[in-house]
């Protein structure tokens, strides 16, 4: 074993004669002597090789790849040819005996040069994107995130406790992966899409602090900040208040990017309503590292109805809008009619744009507008040359629809200040929220979260003591108190429409638990792998991840999944159909 890395190889090791073992990142072999770039987990060291040694032909025909183990005496360089581009750029091996350890073969694909590389023919290779430095990088980051989170969790007093992966399916939720069981003939385990209940009955249990790193799986359609399974920093406390969950989750994600970015956040983290964040950034994830907040102009319309604003005004709808600074002109007509299809598919009515010019509104609805001018500009705060987008319809649907069109063009207009690390909770949220398709109502967190009833609100209209933390844009978790009586249990799942029989027979284990003396309780989830994302600066969380899934769930390392024996189908008394 190393007792030092090579790639950390520096002054301190200067006259030593060692034996430095990893891969060949490069080599450059002149005839009469050779550099060989030996790489390993920690970075590159420079090893010189005179063709004088008897081992200088074992270079003759060496991939690069290939692993060796070069001894020799470690040497400063001179002064002009210091590399400061590496760590060990001080130094290099003077090669006396060379070993190849083993042969490389030519890789399908160059390490250095990924960029051209198909994500596809990567994760085929895995093990051999992961030699490439920024995936070790990402590997290492996600280290240090994980281990913060421990340490700090540690020192607060939580028990770090492991809860099954076969487990019940329960409706509610994503849907489960299942996993058939051969002893118990037609039934079916599933994966956890989280261990929700468990972590609440561990309170029950009397441990008070819990927390895990586990993996949640959930059999969704996938996007680039979602995989099938994926890791949680999942975490329960007993006779806590909301404020203290959050505190304490606050204090660890501080620690967490002071150990991983070196950065030390002193102000507490902002908090908005869940409503102020659909209203002012049209999102319940708000990225706030630019404004270009949503305006709501629907009073303001009332006072000289248009065309424009007619339809949305008489259906109960809302006339919103946003300014973008400085982007009259910016847009071509094919991405101005792209933006219009775009809010289109929200479902909204009508949408449009007004320029400024010399202090007049231009563009197609200047007239419409011009009677509330006085009005709408300081409103926006706009001034000559922005651009202000105006649309109209039902409130959900245009608040959503303008909080995407706010992102499209924070990034079209480079308004994003990448090295901020924006945290924010948002509070306050509903407890429930409409399905159409089911026409009922579902849990906006989940069922188990506590709810604030007040005399006179209609279901529709309650709050809960829920909570997410958001980060640049991203929810990275969320969480509640809970439920912690049965009657009240019982009634939520009332309120979602649930029959006695059906939610006796999927939950009834746990409403018996919460008979026999249940603590006060509360906690919260992280995505761990989102989290690594943004502190790694990537876009997608694949990147983050040693073994991930492709686009689709597939696996193209592992093949997986794939068709299994005859007999294995028959010892899980299934049969295929087609
Ligand atoms: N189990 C929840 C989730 O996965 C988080 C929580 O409420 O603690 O979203």
């Amino acid at each position: 074993m190393k007792e030092i890395f090579i790639g950390n190889y520096g002054l301190e090791q200067v006259g030593q004669t060692l034996t430095a073992t990893g891969w060949v990142a490069n080599i450059r072999n002149h005839g009469k002597l050779a550099f060989i770039e030996l790489r390993d987990r920690e970075g590159i060291l420079q090893v010189f090789v005179d063709s004088s040694i008897a081992d200088f032909e074992k270079l003759t025909g060496l991939h690069k790849e290939s692993v060796l183990a070069v001894t020799g005496e470690l040497v400063k360089r001179e002064e002009r040819f210091v590399n400061p581009a590496i760590k060990s750029g001080q130094v290099e091996l003077r090669a006396e005996k060379i070993e190849i350890l083993a042969a490389s073969k030519v890789l399908p694909f160059e390490l250095d040069s990924h960029a051209h590389t198909g994500e596809e023919l990567r994760q085929k290779y895995r093990y051999l994107d992961l030699r490439r430095k920024q995936m070790t990088e990402n590997l290492k980051l996600r280290h240090q995130v994980t281990s913060s989170i421990r340490d700090y969790l540690n020192q607060s007093d939580f028990l770090e406790v492991e809860t099954p992966y076969l487990t019940k399916s329960t409706p509610e939720g994503a849907r489960d992966f299942l996993v058939p069981s051969r002893v118990f003939k037609n039934q079916f385990y599933a994966l956890p899409q989280s261990p929700q209940m468990l972590k609440q009955l561990l309170m029950g249990a009397g441990l008070e602090r819990y927390y895990q790193l586990v993996r949640c799986f959930r059999d969704e359609d996938l996007r680039g900040d979602r995989q099938p399974e994926f890791t949680q920093v999942d975490l329960e406390l007993s006779f806590a208040t909301e404020e203290e969950i959050r505190d304490l989750v606050e204090g660890m994600l501080k620690a967490v990017v002071k150990a991983a970015k070196g950065i030390e956040i002193k102000e507490a983290f902002p908090q908005i309503s869940y409503e102020d964040a659909m209203s002012r950034f049209g999102s319940d994830k708000p990225d706030t590292r630019f404004g270009m907040e949503l305006k709501d102009l629907t009073d303001l319309a009332r006072q000289h109805e248009n065309l424009f604003v007619q339809k949305a005004l008489k259906e109960g709808g809302l006339v919103m809008g946003l300014c973008a600074k400085g982007a009259l002109g910016r847009f071509s007509n094919k991405q101005m009619s792209q933006f219009k299809q775009r809010m289109k598919d929200f479902g909204t009515m009508s949408f449009g744009s007004l320029g400024i010019e010399a202090g007049k509104l231009t563009g197609s609805l200047a007239s419409s507008f011009a009677p509330y001018q006085a009005e709408l500009l300081p409103l926006f705060e706009a001034e000559d040359g922005d651009l202000i987008f105006i649309l109209t319809g039902a409130k959900k649907r245009v608040q959503e629809a303008l909080g995407q069109l706010r992102l499209i063009l924070a990034k079209e207009l480079d308004l994003i200040d990448e090295s901020k690390l924006n945290f924010l909770w948002v509070v306050d949220w509903p407890l429930l929220e409409w399905n159409e398709d089911q026409n009922r109502y579902q849990a906006m967190h989940h069922p188990f979260t506590q709810g604030i009833f007040e005399e006179g609100l209609e279901a529709g209209q309650l709050k809960s003591h829920a909570y997410d933390i958001v980060l640049n844009g991203y929810e990275i978790g969320g969480g509640s108190l809970r439920i912690h009586g049965r009657e009240a249990q019982e009634e939520m799942f009332a309120l979602l429409g649930m029959a006695k029989e059906d939610y006796e027979r999927d939950f009834g284990f746990f409403l018996e638990a919460l008979d026999y003396g249940f603590p006060p309780h509360g906690g919260l989830a992280l995505g761990l792998d989102r989290l690594v994302m943004i502190l790694a600066g990537e876009e997608n969380i694949r990147e983050v991840i040693a073994f991930p899934k492709n686009g689709t769930g597939h696996d193209p390392m592992l093949e997986s999944p794939s068709l299994v024996s005859e007999k294995q189908l028959a010892e899980l008394s299934l049969e295929l159909k087609d």
